[in-house]
């Protein structure tokens, strides 16, 4: 099996920087600022063409470009410095994880997950799943740990947002060219495409192998538009969470069974299993069958899958766990249930959900079953699904059940605006040099109070006009090709004020998240953003899921009360939300704004993202939040309405921390014209969010906590190593795992 890049296509690039067809097939460029200014400065016209996309670049550039970069000296320097970086992160001769567990060759975690946002070229993600996703893998290779990652190759996954004149949402597939993107074909023995037959469904279902490095984690990617498959069959991975019950079941089997299956003939057999969210579930009956073919005993073989899996829930929101028919299951699981040495009820009872006895399969209660080790993604949220799945363990009282919190984090390389990290750098780089490495210690980040308040303040004035600058850019583009009636110009952001206090808010536009709360008292919202003296403006951004009218139609609302002129241009809705926009999102509002339904958010992450750029939080006390406000870096308030109840108190609350706390705080300027007070709630911000919401954080708590293959295995395979609870602490009972 080989992934090899194309490099004969790269023959107009010169010997001398070469190296940067290496760099662009790997997303390490991606969280470094000083590599994507080299893919900058070869060809600035073609960077901005290719929407970042360092591969489609190379490849449309003329040898010209490549010939003045090659002879500029500058460049060169720049060139050699990077690639040094890069080749060294690539072959380390120490890695935290070395360090930190010497002499251990930990078995590799598989990480499965239906979503991974890793950068606005490759789209392959929906949201928040997605971005986490990515940032996990982009973290875990940070800290050396060994880690596959495996998905779908989603050709359809842009489904870009066109708003009408109407304010409803139209989708427009982009069909991703991946003979321009940063992805490898996987190629068997043939030197043909590898291409893996699920096993044992009938008829056969059949997935291509794509490969995306992500620094130092292999991502691969399963394809089933392929001519070995029937028509009906070639569609599973074209687009993420297809609506109609069956293409998910589908799409489900391919992910876990057949992801499973994959990484089997490539070789990476002897691995822990982390399942980002239910969606790749069945993973864990391939494993077991691949265990009992292997002549285990089944119950020792369950144990030892059980023992070696890691299930993260993302979601207190009933109706968002996949639950799968009886007559469903029997359709695809029929042939395959025997081979788990299961009868049929017994492996419907794997699936049972204990609320709701019968005839289907739930696939959160089967990965919570089939895995030792589970977890929510805050604390708030843990308290939320131990209690929902306590039926599960029905001889337990709710605070025992084993399913504990570790709260999210974000990938702080990705999502910290590089004119904030200089800064920061500036004022870290002479007490603690390593701080790029290190950021997840609190220690450094109280540095950060040594700021001159003036200079983080103009800092963060210019990312907000880099943001206006952008918005307006994507309007007069727009304008320009005759795609936009002026009624939508102002209501997408054309009037926007540098000056005024600007709150942005920018998620899934599903029903829970509340979006249009501000909107439930228009006078009260009139008379704030239309406050002469301190104006207040909102900018909204967001998809509806396709299938979802609720949704929709609150985006309507919304994209509508935008358009009116009563609201002075101050409300503006900004059309198709990714990773790209919300980048220039979180670093370019004053306050980020979160208002769901109490209890429904599990964590969120995209107030991260702004607090660790000093953008202030302003949110319900629900999912992170709960545990990242500390009454100093930003405003909380306690939500009241239950779900689909009367919103009314809580947009009054929201309103007057608006009217009376945050406007007046951003307004109260002194002769220098810094709002000191509000730099100093920036500065608590930055510090008290970094070090503690980063995936540093998160993945050494999953490390500590869980990764069983870390503590389980001595550097020689199989052999339980001595000492290990002094690491590793687990339940009693659970030790000593070895899947061999
Ligand atoms: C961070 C992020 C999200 C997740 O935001 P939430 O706060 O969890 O709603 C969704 N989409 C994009 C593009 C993101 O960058």
């Amino acid at each position: 099996m080989k992934t090899e890049i194309p490099y004969d296509r790269f023959a107009h690039v010169p010997e001398r920087i070469f190296g940067l067809v290496d760099l662009a097939y790997n997303l390490w460029w991606s969280w470094h600022s000083s590599a994507t200014v080299l893919f900058k400065q070869l060809n600035r016209a073609e960077w901005k063409l290719s929407r970042h996309n360092p591969v489609r670049m190379l490849l449309e550039t003329p040898p010209r470009f490549f010939e003045r970069a090659a002879n500029n000296p500058e460049y060169l320097r720049r060139y050699d410095i990077i690639m040094f970086r890069f080749r060294q992160y690539m072959e380390p001769t120490t890695s935290w994880f070395a360090q930190r567990y010497p002499g251990r060759v930990p078995l590799t975690i598989a990480y499965f997950s239906s979503e991974f946002g890793l950068h606005h070229s490759l789209p392959f993600y929906a949201g928040g799943l997605g971005i986490l996703a990515g940032d996990h893998i982009k973290a875990a290779g940070d800290l050396g740990l060994p880690m596959v990652a495996v998905g779908f190759m989603y050709a359809e996954g842009y489904l870009h947002q066109h708003m009408e004149g109407n304010g409803w949402q139209k989708n427009v597939a982009e069909i991703l060219d991946r003979d321009a993107a940063p992805v490898l074909r996987v190629t068997g023995d043939n030197g043909r495409q590898l291409v893996v037959q699920v096993p044992l469904i009938d008829p056969p279902i059949y997935v291509a192998v794509w490969k995306v490095q992500v620094g130092r984690v292999p991502l691969y990617l399963l394809d089933t538009h392929i001519d070995e498959n029937l028509p009906e069959n070639r569609s599973i991975s074209h687009r993420l969470y297809l609506k109609e019950l069956e293409c998910r079941l589908r799409q489900e089997l391919v992910l876990g069974i057949g992801g499973r299956k994959v990484l089997h003939t490539l070789g990476v057999d002897y691995s822990a299993m982390h399942l980002n969210e239910g969606h790749s579930a069945f993973a864990l009956l391939e494993r077991l069958r691949e265990r009992l073919v292997a002549g285990m005993p089944p119950d020792e073989a369950r144990e030892r899958i059980r023992g070696t899996s890691v299930f993260t829930t993302h979601t207190p929101v009933p109706a968002a766990h996949d639950v799968f028919p009886e007559d469903l299951m029997a359709k695809y699981f029929r042939s395959y249930c025997p081979s788990l040495g299961l009868d049929w009820d017994e492996f419907m009872a794997l699936g049972e959900d204990p609320h709701n006895p019968g005839a289907s399969f739930n696939m959160t209660a089967f990965a919570l079953r089939m895995s030792l080790f589970h977890n929510a993604v805050s604390q708030r949220h843990g308290e939320v699904t131990r209690e929902m799945w306590q039926p599960l363990w029905p001889d337990l009282a709710v605070e025992d059940v084993p399913i504990d919190a570790i709260t999210n984090g974000v990938h702080v390389p990705t999502w910290l605006n590089h004119r904030i990290e200089t800064l920061l750098d500036r004022y870290m780089d002479p007490i603690y040099p390593n701080w790029r490495e290190e950021y997840d210690n609190p220690i450094v980040w109280e540095v950060v109070d040594e700021i001159p308040d003036d200079e983080l303040w103009g800092e963060h004035q210019w990312l907000k006009m880099k943001l206006f600058a952008r918005l307006r850019e994507r309007k007069r583009r727009k304008w320009a090709g005759h795609r936009e009636e002026p009624a939508n110009l102002a209501a997408e952001g054309l009037m926007l004020d540098t000056t005024a206090l600007t709150i942005g808010f920018a998620r899934r536009f599903a029903e829970y998240k509340r979006a249009d709360l501000i909107f439930e008292d228009l006078d009260r919202l009139d008379r704030i953003v239309n406050n002469r003296w301190r104006p207040v403006q909102f900018i909204f951004a967001g998809k509806a899921h396709p299938a979802d009218e609720k949704g929709k139609r609150i985006l309507q609302k919304i994209y509508q009360y935008s358009q009116d002129p009563r609201f002075g241009g101050r409300i503006s809705f900004i059309e198709d939300y990714d990773e790209q926009l919300a980048r220039y999102m979180v670093h370019g509002v004053d306050v980020w704004m979160n208002t769901p339904v109490p209890l429904m958010e599990a964590s969120g992450t995209s107030g991260m993202k702004a607090g660790m750029n000093g953008v202030l939080n302003l949110s319900v006390l629900d999912g992170w939040w709960v545990e990242g406000y500390n009454g100093r870096n930003g405003w909380a308030f306690e939500g009241h309405a239950p779900y689909g109840g009367n919103n009314r108190a809580d947009a009054n609350t929201l309103y007057d921390l608006i009217e009376n706390e945050i406007a007046p705080l951003y307004y109260s300027r002194t002769i220098d014209n810094v709002p000191h007070k509000w730099a100093r709630m920036m500065k608590e911000s930055i510090k008290s969010i970094a070090p503690q919401y980063c995936s540093l954080r998160m993945l050494k708590q999953y490390i500590t906590n869980y990764y069983p293959s870390v503590c389980m295995y001595a550097a020689e395979p199989g052999k339980p190593m001595a000492g290990i609870q002094e690491v590793c602490p687990t339940e009693p009972g659970s030790g000593g795992f070895t899947e061999k």
